[in-house]
């Protein structure tokens, strides 16, 4: 029989990486409860219609990289219902947002998640099948602000810090402003008609994108078509007044706090409700997927799903690509217990376990060794798992005095039971 394996493009995170893991999502909350945000978890599974509607049929992941199925029906009264996988978490909350009717609190709502997301994708280092997001959205009516530019620097602000705060050093945030949905139709006018009479010299995909969707060609990667594409016009000089004052505004605010940024006239969303302020961090250690987030407002997308006008502002983050980065920053190591208790003898083992239980309660992180292991094998165990071994024989039993060996300095204490937890923390 052949052994069943984790399929392809997902993977099980196992220990020591997922204390890496853990330790991206509890600063993630530590940062984002500062700036008073709220955690929101939607369900895994949505209805197709909200991601071909949120996400936009057009776009790579719902024309191709979606995970749908039919589900069956319950009654015969009842139609199947095509249900999908979540590709990735806006929209859901923006559901949420709509369903919950949380823009009648006439406040801003600030939520964030994380949680695995789904996408058939071909897998490659830093590209899953199953991976995990962590993002936020600002959202709520226009009168509590949400268009405001101030919110698009706070977001930016924020992830500067969080990422400084994980310790990722290098990464770069490149920003753009793609109009209001009235700016769009006369930069697309524009494209096509720069793009006419030089597509047939363009890559299959992009005398495609040409045709169907021409914001799209400015964000290929094919080297032959660089030439042409740097040489289109930019959206920059489409902006309206308002928009162009927005994304100012944006800016300055940026630079009074110090984040640095690059403006970089190609990065756009190819979808009408999304508007103005884009965004991606990217680092340089990732290799050919650099993207560690991506971002923007999406001032249309809650009307595009039925919802009422709910101007909003977020970002979704690749977490196994944060983890990738501090991977390569820091080859790590497992972090060692305190100690590795060694009884002697399998009736020390209960006695053992009592005196485990006490220093675990006292906060330590402590492993268990087993009666049964010769002492050489308790030193081999202990010195693999643990900065320090505690004996316990009849002798230290009976005298409440345990034998202390330190592997790094090999020197060997006698402790009273009463200090030991403290001694194990010096
Ligand atoms: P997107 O929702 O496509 O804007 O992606 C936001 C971020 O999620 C990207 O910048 C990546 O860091 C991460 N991401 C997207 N797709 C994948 C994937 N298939 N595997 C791992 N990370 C991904």
């Amino acid at each position: 029989m052949s052994t069943l394996k984790a399929v392809r493009g997902t993977r099980d995170l196992l220990p020591p990486e997922t204390e890496l893991w853990n330790f991206v999502e509890e600063t993630a909350r530590r940062v984002f409860a500062r700036y008073n945000f709220g955690e929101v978890r939607t369900p895994i599974f949505e209805d197709t219609q909200l991601f071909a509607r949120g996400v936009g049929e057009e776009t790579d992941i719902v024309s191709k990289e979606m995970y749908t199925w039919e589900d069956r029906a319950r009654a015969q009264s009842e139609k199947a219902q095509s249900l999908t996988l979540r590709p990735e978490n806006t929209a859901g909350v923006v559901r949420a947002y709509i369903e919950h009717k949380m823009g009648e609190t006439g406040l801003l709502q600030k939520l964030f998640y994380i949680g695995p997301q789904f996408r058939r994708e071909r897998p490659q280092k830093g590209r899953y099948r199953q991976f995990w997001q962590i993002g936020a959205e600002v959202i709520g009516p226009p009168s509590a602000g949400s268009e405001s530019p101030l919110r698009d620097a706070e977001v930016l602000e924020m992830l500067a810090t969080f990422l400084d705060e994980l310790g990722i050093a290098g990464w770069r945030l490149e920003i753009n402003s793609v109009g209001s949905a009235t700016d769009r139709p006369r930069y697309l006018a524009a494209l096509r008609e720069a793009l006419a009479p030089v597509k047939h010299l363009m890559c299959e995909d992009n005398q495609r994108r040409a045709e169907t969707n021409p914001l799209r060609v400015l964000d290929s990667k094919d080297p032959n078509d660089q030439e042409i594409i740097e040489k289109l016009p930019k959206i920059a000089d489409y902006l309206d007044e308002s928009s162009k004052e927005h994304f100012a505004a944006v800016l300055a605010a940026l630079d009074r706090c110090g984040v640095p940024y690059a403006v970089n006239p190609r990065l756009v969303r190819g979808l009408d409700y999304y508007t103005r302020t884009t965004f991606e961090f990217t680092h340089g250690g990732l290799g050919a997927q650099n993207a560690l987030l991506g971002g923007g407002r999406y001032d249309g997308l809650s009307e595009a799903i039925g919802g009422p006008k709910a101007p909003g502002i977020g970002f979704a983050m690749g977490e196994d690509r944060l983890i990738l980065t501090l991977q390569a920053q820091a080859a790590q190591k497992p972090a060692p217990a305190d100690a590795y208790i060694a009884p002697l003898g399998e009736a020390l083992n209960p006695a053992a376990l009592e005196l485990t239980r006490d220093l675990r309660r006292a906060g330590l992180r402590i492993e268990l060794g087993d009666g049964s292991f010769r002492l050489k094998k308790s030193f081999e165990f202990g010195n693999k798992l643990a900065r320090k071994i505690v004996l316990l024989g009849e002798d230290e039993l009976q005298s409440g005095i345990l034998t202390v060996k330190d592997f790094a300095t090999g020197e060997q204490v006698k402790v009273p039971r009463a200090e030991l937890a403290q001694s194990l923390t010096a």
